[in-house]
C-alpha cells in the first residue's frame, strides 16, 4: 500500500486526493492520498511526520520553496519543489508543474516556437512556466503587478520585461482570478493588444472560467484552465515516488477518468 499526501496551507479546495485516487485506481496499486493543511508555525513538525510516514507527498502553496531546506536533496532544477519522493530514507525534491503545464499547453496550442507569448505573475508557478517556456523556445515576456518581484525572475528565466508588445499567447500564472471580479488584465499598465492573442490560458482551474478567460473568449482567443495541468503534474509526481514508466495514452487515459469524476 503506498502512501501519499498533499502539503500546503489553506488548501481546503484541493482536487488532488480525487485525481491521485485515479490515477492509483488506473495503475491497479493500492494507495493512500491525504492532506496535510499546515500553518507555518508547524511546517518542521509536519514535515517531519510525513517524511517517516509516507513514501512521498507532493507540496503546494506557499510551501514550495520553504520545503527545500527541510529535505536532503533539490533535484527541481528551478528552485521550487511540488513533490517530494523518499528513497531508502532520503527526500528528494523535484518539480513536475513544468512538465504538466507543458503538456497540457501543447494539447490544444497551434503555436510556432519563436511567438511571442506573455506570461503574467512572478510567483513560484510564474518561475517554472517562464523557464518551460524558453526551454520549448517561445519567445517570453514577463509582467508582475509588482516590479520588483519580477527583476529575479526575469534574471533566473533569461525572459523580458513586458512593455506592451504583442503575443500570440498569453498566460495567467497570478492567482488573480480566484476571485470573481478580479482580473489580472486590470494591472497592465501598458496598451494590450487582446486582438493579437490566439490562445489564453489560466492556470486557475477554480472557478473554471475566471473573468480574465472570459475577457480573452470575448477578444477571439481559444482558451483553457489549469485543470489539464493539475492532473498531469499530479500524474508526473505519481511516476516519480511510485517509480513507474507512463506513456502519452496513460496521461490521456488518467485524464479522461478524473474528468469522468468532476463532471467534465
Ligand atoms: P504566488 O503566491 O507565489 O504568486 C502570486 C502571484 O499573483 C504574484 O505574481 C502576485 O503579484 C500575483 N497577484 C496576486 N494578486 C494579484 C492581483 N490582484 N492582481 C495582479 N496580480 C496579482 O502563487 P503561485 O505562483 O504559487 O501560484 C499562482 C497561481 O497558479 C495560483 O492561483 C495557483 O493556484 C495556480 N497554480 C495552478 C497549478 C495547476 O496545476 N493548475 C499549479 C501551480 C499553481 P505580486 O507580486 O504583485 O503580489
Amino acid at each position: 500500500m503506498y502512501k501519499l499526501g498533499l502539503l500546503g496551507s489553506g488548501i481546503s479546495y484541493t482536487l488532488s486526493p480525487l485525481v491521485h485516487g485515479a490515477a492509483f485506481d488506473y495503475l491497479g496499486v493500492e494507495g493512500a492520498y491525504d492532506v496535510f493543511d499546515t500553518s507555518n508555525e508547524k511546517l518542521e513538525e509536519t514535515v517531519r511526520r510525513m517524511r517517516e510516514s509516507l513514501d512521498g507527498f507532493n507540496v503546494t502553496k506557499p510551501y514550495k520553496e520553504m520545503i527545500i531546506p527541510l529535505i536532503d536533496e533539490d533535484k527541481s532544477g528551478c528552485g521550487a519543489v511540488n513533490t517530494v519522493a523518499m528513497t531508502g530514507g532520503k527526500a528528494v525534491g523535484y518539480n513536475t508543474d513544468g512538465s504538466g503545464f507543458l503538456r497540457s499547453f501543447n494539447e490544444d496550442c497551434d503555436l510556432t516556437f519563436g511567438e511571442n507569448v506573455l506570461v503574467l505573475g512572478a510567483g513560484g508557478a510564474a518561475k517554472v512556466v517562464v523557464k518551460t517556456l524558453k526551454d520549448a523556445g517561445f519567445a517570453v515576456y514577463a509582467h508582475n503587478r509588482t516590479a520588483d518581484r519580477l527583476k529575479p525572475l526575469l534574471q533566473e528565466t533569461g525572459a523580458r520585461e513586458w512593455r506592451g508588445e504583442s503575443a500570440a499567447a498569453i498566460i495567467n500564472c497570478t492567482s488573480c482570478g480566484l476571485k470573481n471580479g478580479d482580473n489580472p488584465l486590470s494591472s497592465l499598465v501598458e496598451k494590450f493588444d487582446k486582438k493579437s492573442v490566439k490562445y489564453a490560458y489560466d492556470l486557475i482551474y477554480s472557478p473554471p472560467e475566471t473573468d480574465f478567460l472570459k475577457e480573452m473568449r470575448a477578444a477571439g482567443a481559444r482558451t483553457k484552465n489549469g485543470l489539464d495541468m493539475l492532473v498531469y503534474q499530479a500524474v508526473k509526481a505519481d511516476e516519480i515516488i511510485l517509480g513507474v514508466n507512463l506513456t502519452d495514452a496513460d496521461y490521456r487515459e488518467i485524464k479522461r477518468l478524473v474528468m469522468r469524476i468532476v463532471g467534465k
